[in-house]
């Protein structure tokens, strides 16, 4: 699998595809209505990353991001020492004929270095990792190693400077380890801790307020009416922060009402980043939501060429980022993995954000209509011969969230392609890493 940066191919189908043409004109049909790619390019130039910084302690950066270049203070080795338990020798005295004797001198343990001379045709035992002494600069193996009473036979064949680590070979004093914008996972927090720093300058975690909108929707936990619903989008979209360094704020349920909304819409502005809103962004009458944007703040309302996913608001209330994504389940989770999570790194300050994409060959037909980018929910595995297949999981509509719990990926289908057929390869976008 490969790694390929947010920017996804929405409108140009790959050209290794060998997608069935339907007979619509698709140019036509996505007339006023704006690609994936165009979308997710207004939204990141219209976001300025934050730049507010914290001091972090080390064992607490994970998922932070750098806020300033960390510089190595120290060499990392900070001393030459020994890639291998062996014996340690000038390298003037690598052998040229078999069982050479050296006297065995003394022994340097890792963190308990040897202390004394090394002459010629001596050696030292040494420990991997242990401090090569001055006088020494060749490690020999101990498994190619005799021991005759006091003495250390060695034989021919050995190379001058094996088998030990410099200092600096890993990171040299002054060196840049990481720049700014980097997130910081595992390999960095090791790596912050092998510099000896004890706090790390991180830009500040972002606050992200969520509510769901629309007076059909209960709590878990109220009795349904006829009619009625439990209001699920809240939890998808809290699962989906998870992965994220985020402060996560729950503001429930608002139903369809215009003074309800305005007074949410203003206090998630007052104390977030990040305003997510699921439902009220199409054109139903009780879609308040959309209103009282337009009042309050400078939000675009877009028809996306994809699928699912069609309205999406997207903008600015009082400082925050707002990001309105459609009611209908599967809408809300693949809308904020193609244009949500982008954005929200972008804002965060992580200037290395991908999006995993890969091939896979089809096995079963992909219904489609040319029209719109679709990001069906389906399977992939492996064949017998370790190739990475994908099938649909079944029902493909908006409000079919059983089928996102089902899937493992999306299967990225181009806007002006039809049907899929078995034996055609397209673009899959794994759940794993991304969800
Ligand atoms: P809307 O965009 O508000 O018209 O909603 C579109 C569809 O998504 C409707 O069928 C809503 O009932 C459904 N929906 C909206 N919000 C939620 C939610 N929070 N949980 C589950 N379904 C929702
Ligand atoms: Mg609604």
């Amino acid at each position: 699998m490969k790694e390929i940066p947010v920017n996804i191919s929405t409108n140009t189908p790959d050209k290794k595809i060998n997608v069935r043409q339907g007979g619509c004109d698709s140019n036509a049909m996505l007339k006023g209505l704006l690609t994936l790619e165009q979308a997710r390019a207004k939204m990141l130039e219209s976001i300025a990353p934050i730049t507010d910084t914290i001091e972090v302690e080390t064992m607490k950066t994970y998922g932070h991001i750098i806020a300033e270049d960390v510089l190595s203070p120290v060499n990392v080795p900070n001393y030459k020492n020994s890639a291998m338990d062996g014996y340690a020798i000038k390298s003037s005295d690598i052998p040229t004929a078999d069982n050479q004797p050296f006297k065995l001198v003394g022994t340097s343990w890792a963190g308990k270095p040897y202390d004394g001379s090394v002459n010629a045709n001596e050696c030292i035992r040494i420990m991997t990792g242990a401090k090569v002494p001055d006088d020494t600069d060749t490690v020999i193996m101990q498994e190619h190693i005799t021991v005759q009473d006091n003495n250390i036979l060695i034989s021919s064949g050995h190379k001058a400077e094996q088998n030990v680590r410099c200092a600096g070979e890993d990171i040299q004093k002054g060196a840049t380890v990481l720049t700014k914008g980097k997130l910081i996972k595992a390999a960095e927090m090791g790596l912050i801790a092998s510099l000896g720093l004890a706090k790390v300058k991180v830009l500040r975690p972002l606050k992200v307020s969520f509510f769901s909108t629309g007076d059909e929707l209960k709590g878990i936990g109220e009795t349904l009416e006829d009619g009625q619903i439990y209001d699920s989008n809240r939890y998808t979209i809290f699962g989906m922060l998870q992965n994220l360094n985020v402060e996560i704020n729950d503001m429930g349920v608002i139903p369809d009402d215009r003074e309800k909304i305005e007074a949410a819409f203003l206090t998630a502005a007052n104390q977030s980043d990040v305003i997510i809103t699921s439902g009220g962004v199409s054109v139903g009458d009780a879609d308040f939501v959309k209103e009282t944007l337009e009042k309050l703040g400078q939000i675009n309302f877009w028809k996306l060429a994809m699928k699912p996913g069609k309205p999406l608001a997207f903008g600015k209330v009082n400082n925050a980022v707002f990001l309105g994504l459609p009611g209908n389940p599967v809408s809300v989770m693949a809308t904020y993995y193609q244009l949500g999570l982008p954005a929200i790194h972008h804002l965060s300050g992580n200037k290395h954000y991908k999006q995993v994409i890969t091939k896979a060959r089809v096995t079963e037909p992909f219904y489609k209509r040319p029209g719109r980018l679709d990001f069906q929910r389906a399977i992939f595995s492996y064949d017998e011969k370790g190739e990475l297949v994908v099938r649909g999981v079944g029902m493909q509509a908006s409000h079919i969230l059983s089928g996102m719990s089902l899937a493992n990926c999306f299967a990225i289908i181009p806007a002006e392609s039809g049907t899929v057929n078995p034996g055609e390869v397209i673009n899959i976008q794994p759940f794993e890493g991304l969800i």
